[in-house]
């Protein structure tokens, strides 16, 4: 029960979530454009965008007619029939190129479940037994259902849950000779991010690309591209992977998709699609006629040159000022990522906090420094370890940009004249 006076505070503690979650929660009241406010009262600047979710950013008018209109109409309707809204989306999807089939789930995991299950029943049916492994990389982040948790190789979300799929393998992450020493037609798919949004933004090389391309026409082999984060638009690209030049077989979409509403989808190629029967794959959810109808219309705006050509723009903007962030404070490192997706590494050894971490084994120097940029009223989020990822809404402006980093350098300032202490 939460008493009065936690009722007026911004954050909740004793709230009915599991312990999976932090144990005090900042309870967001509203949002406009990129900006955030709680229940207090206080606003933030909003450098995570749901992570990675609200491109077009909070308090859309033009969103909450068409669900509202929709919602109306029609809400749900069964995978046995189809609706209008889905029909154009879908036919906007395909006209992207290269595909024959998309389908629509309801989270970015179901989507790569789709796809992974997808890779198999192809090389079943097109190789017959014995080639059903599937490969993804280290650093890689897919989900958290059974199947896209086997191929996330991370000891804190896999070893509570083990055993995991079999014939799941994992390979270094851009090392095209030991890719070359692996993959053979024993696998039936290979799951990738070309920049991985969740283990520290580190970005496929365009080698690495080439040879998951050659390697995988070779075989046989069906390539994932996860555009859960990536996608529509995060990156400057309406698809990160064909911008670098990989071709991926399928390619998996969710966070965007539908302006904050829960639709992802698994786009699939004729050589796929032609091998699946009736009934085979489905889910109750995905693709109901409300996110579909919001969707289309997130997609018109994603996929419009102008507003990808802006992305680039202050993106390199963003990096830009990274860069010289780094320059300033001796314990920030790397800058990384594309587009509006970008990751500032923290060189957690040379952090000021070191002495007091090397007495204390708990504390967390990151924690403390997500803190410190909260109280300068900026959300932030982390990736990996060790770095500071940045993906705002995609409609924020350079004058929002600088606010912002005007706030991570107030907040880097106390946090290092405090030693880490908060
Ligand atoms: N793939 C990638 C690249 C992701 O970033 C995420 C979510 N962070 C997922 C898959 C899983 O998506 P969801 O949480 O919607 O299941």
């Amino acid at each position: 029960m939460q008493t009065q006076k936690e009722n007026r505070s911004a954050l909740a503690s004793g709230h009915p979530l599991p312990k999976c979650f932090a144990e005090k929660l900042l309870v967001i009241r509203r949002g406009r454009g990129a900006r955030l406010q709680d229940r207090s009262g206080r606003w933030y600047l909003d450098f995570t965008g749901g992570i990675a979710v609200n491109a077009l950013g909070y308090g859309r008018a033009d969103l909450a007619r068409i669900a509202a209109r929709q919602m109306r109409r029609l809400t749900h309707i069964s995978n046995l029939y189809t609706t209008e809204p889905l029909l154009e989306l879908g036919a906007k999807m395909l006209a992207s190129g290269g595909f024959a089939a998309v389908q629509f789930l309801s989270s970015g995991s179901e989507a790569n479940e789709t796809a992974l299950k997808y890779a198999r029943l192809y090389a079943l049916r097109r190789r017959g037994e014995g080639c059903h492994r599937l490969l993804s990389f280290t650093g890689a982040f897919h989900g958290r259902t059974l199947g896209a948790l086997s191929m996330t190789p991370s000891a804190k979300y896999q070893d509570p849950f083990r055993p995991l799929l079999p014939g799941t393998e994992t390979a270094p992450y851009n090392d095209v000779a030991a890719l070359e020493r692996l993959l053979d037609s024993s696998f039936a798919g290979v799951i990738v991010e070309v920049v991985q949004g969740e283990g520290g933004l580190s970005c496929m090389s365009p080698e690495f690309a080439r040879a998951l391309n050659r390697l995988c026409q070779a075989h046989d082999v069906i390539l994932i591209a996860d555009e859960v984060q990536t996608g529509l638009g995060r990156t400057g690209a309406l698809f990160a992977s064909r911008a670098l030049g990989l071709e991926p077989d399928l390619i998996t979409l969710a966070k965007p998709l539908a302006g904050g509403l829960p639709l992802a989808a698994t786009l699939i190629p004729a050589k796929v699609n032609e091998l699946i029967h009736v009934g085979e794959h489905g889910t109750t959810f995905g693709g109901g006629p409300v996110t579909t109808a919001v969707a289309s219309r997130v997609w018109d705006l994603v996929s419009s040159p102008g507003f990808l050509a802006a992305v680039v723009q202050k993106g390199d903007y963003l990096r830009g000022k990274l860069e010289g962030l780094g320059a300033r404070f001796p314990f920030l490192g790397e800058v990384r990522g594309r587009g509006l997706l970008l990751g500032l590494e923290v060189k957690l050894e040379s952090l000021p906090t070191r002495a007091a971490a090397s007495v204390d084994p708990m504390a967390d120097p990151m924690a403390d420094l997500l803190a410190a940029c909260q109280e300068q009223g900026l959300l932030i989020l982390r990736a990996g370890v060790n770095v500071l990822r940045i993906a705002p809404p995609l409609v924020i402006t350079k004058k929002e940009i600088d606010e912002g980093l005007a706030r991570l350098t107030r907040a880097i300032e106390r946090y290092t004249s405090d030693g880490g202490s908060k």
